[in-house]
């Protein structure tokens, strides 16, 4: 099937296991204020293309995904806004004995999507914050389903990251932290946490889709916050932590 994709990338190193091959689907529902890709949001932007083509392009470079111990990693935008195209990319990439990884915000219950699921072997899942008002501040959407998303892939044995962005002014409290860190100790395959610092990458999108981002004049966050947040971490829950 055709589905629409923003862009993709190949040989990166952070989105999953070894090198990978990241296709950015078009479409999301939610909207973060420090969103990287503003550019994905419309639905109706982007390239159609078929989830048997995206494995071809990916194939061009076959050997370094393999030899890493790489794979194809979808993300977005927001990969279950196209469901059904997801389904089908991460199953053709299973056919082709890749390794599959879904890089989502969890904003939709992944347990009402078993085709997805089956053919992940790991989920990327952003964490926003822990405290309602926070995350809704954050994103215009409400928390549960993300940790739900958490302590539903445990219980199935599915490998899982984590990210948390640390803003600013927003989410960078020791108390949310802490929340943090009792989420994950409920989610029991949690393999590796990226903390990662707000930066100002995607602030030009911004401008360039004509929208004004209400972070234009916040400072990025400052070194000895990331280093107290990968300490608690690493203390508490000693997981891989990076940045
Ligand atoms: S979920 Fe991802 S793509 Fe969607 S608005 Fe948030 S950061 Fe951007």
């Amino acid at each position: 099937m055709n589905g629409k994709i923003n862009s993709y990338l190949t040989l990166s190193a952070i989105d999953g296991p070894g090198l990978r091959f990241v296709v950015f689907l078009q479409g999301c529902k939610l909207r973060c204020i420090y969103c990287h890709n503003p550019d994905t949001w419309l639905p109706d932007n982007g390239v159609v293309i078929s989830a048997v083509d995206i494995i071809q392009l990916m194939s061009k470079s076959d050997e370094f995904y393999r030899q890493s111990g790489g794979g194809l990693t979808v993300s977005g935008g927001e990969p279950f806004y196209q469901p059904e195209f997801t389904a089908e990319i991460v199953y053709n990439a299973k056919k082709n004995q890749y390794h599959t990884a879904v890089d989502t915000s969890g904003c939709e219950l992944l347990s009402d999507y078993p085709d997805i699921v089956k053919n992940t072997d790991l989920f990327i899942l952003d964490i926003k914050a822990l405290d309602n008002k926070r995350y809704f501040s954050i994103t215009g959407d409400s928390i549960e389903k993300s940790i739900q998303n958490g302590i539903y892939l445990s219980s199935i044995n599915k490998k899982i990251w984590l990210r948390y962005v640390i803003i600013p002014g927003y989410n960078d409290t020791m108390d949310e932290i802490e929340a943090f860190y009792n989420a994950v100790n409920g989610m029991k395959t949690v393999e590796r946490i990226q903390i990662i610092p707000y930066s100002k990458i995607g602030i030009h999108k911004w401008r360039d889709a004509g929208y004004i981002s209400a972070l234009e004049n916040v400072s990025l966050t400052p070194p000895e916050k990331i280093r107290d947040f990968i300490d608690f971490i690493n203390k508490k829950a000693g997981k891989i932590v990076a940045v």
